[in-house]
This record gives structure tokens, sequence and C-alpha cells, in this order.
């Protein structure tokens, strides 16, 4: 396969020639923001991701199971203090020989031969993943667990109080004499009314 722009080895690389074919690799890696093709909208969000797992040998594969951590920093969703959180997921990937392309011909292939049952009945507990028959390349396979598993808010503790919403003081850390505004009912929520207008519609909002 002709290379595009020479071969981008990142510090999420394991060589293929490290690897025992008897006993599992041990994974500990810390791979910095930079090294994840993974573009936020807010630099600095995602600090580092940690895997850490073993990568086993099986015929021309590799099976890699383990943990993957994100760390992620900002300010605090509720209160504004700048925090951290970690983020934590099982994973498994299955390195096979070749690329994305390969996997794509093959499957037009099973569909032209109606034997794609038998593609969609493959173990789902493992992601499919490739690498080019010298390095086992982890960043692709982090960034689509990240993108994931990124966290949408952010609290410096469950209990996070918040600002006040009327003077703005940290009520973790400050009370003030600000009065707190009435809670709005449920019963005059929008979904409320809805349904007098439509008697037909559920009783619960079915959550999608
Ligand atoms: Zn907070
Ligand atoms: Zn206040």
């Amino acid at each position: 396969m002709p290379s595009e722009e020479g071969v981008i080895v990142g510090k999420a690389n394991i060589p293929v020639v490290s690897i025992s074919r008897n006993t599992p690799y041990i994974v500990d890696l810390t791979v910095d923001e930079a090294d994840i093709p993974l573009q936020f909208d807010e630099p600095g969000f995602l600090q580092s991701v940690h895997i850490e797992g073993s990568l086993s040998a099986m015929q021309q594969d590799f099976l890699f199971q383990g943990t993957l951590t994100g760390l992620f920093e900002r300010t605090c969703d509720r209160c504004l203090v700048p925090t951290s959180m970690e983020t934590s997921v099982e994973v498994g990937w299955l390195f096979e020989l070749g690329t994305p392309m390969d996997a794509m011909e093959e499957f037009a292939k099973s569909e032209e031969s109606e034997e794609e049952e038998e593609f969609e009945d493959s173990d789902e507990s493992e992601q499919i993943q490739y690498y080019d028959g010298v390095n086992i390349d982890f960043s692709k396979a982090i960034a689509e667990e990240i993108s994931m598993a990124t966290p949408t808010k952010i609290y410096c503790a469950e209990t996070c109080k918040g600002l006040c919403p009327q003077c703005g003081v940290n009520l973790n850390t400050t009370t003030c004499n600000c009065t707190p505004e009435p809670e709005i009912e449920e019963t005059n929520s929008g979904f409320a009314g809805l349904k007098e207008l439509f008697p037909d519609l559920p009783d619960k909002p079915s959550e999608e």
C-alpha cells in the first residue's frame, strides 16, 4: 500500500515484533491528547488517556482487552471552579491485519453471495480495528471510544450546589441571603399542557 505522507508513528503504537505469540503483552500506556485524532471544541478539555490491559496474539490478529481511562479538565458546569474528571470504560478491540477498505470489500462480496447474516452474527463484544502488519496503533480505537465516553457535563462533585442564580456567589463556600425562586410545579409543565390539547398522549413521556 503506498503511503500518503510517510508513516506517522504516534505514541499509541506497539510494534508487532515486540508482542510474544505465547504470552499476552501487558499494555500500560498513557497517551497525550495531542496523539489522538480527535478534535474537541474546547482545547485542553481532554488531558490524557490511559490504556491498561493485555494484548494477545490470535493467529494473525491481536486482541486487546482492558480499560481506557480519559482525564478531562475544565470548569465545573455548576459552580465554574476548575475541576477534573476521569471516565473509565472497559474495552475489547480485535486488531485485524489490513485496512477498513479490505473489510468493505469483503462485506461487499458477502452481500453478493448473500452471506451478510453470517457477517452480522459475528461476536459483537469486540470492536474490529485494523493494523498494518508493523504496529498496533491504538490512537484510532481510542479516539472512537473517547468520542462516546466524553462527559457532556462536568461537576466538581455530584453534590455541587452551583452558583446563586441571583447574586452569583458559589453556594458551596458561601451562603447568601437571596430568597430562592419558587420551584415551578410539575403540573404546570409544558407536557401537562400538551396533555390537555392531546388527551390521547401517554401519561409519561417516553424517554428516547
Ligand atoms: Zn461545582
Ligand atoms: Zn444569592
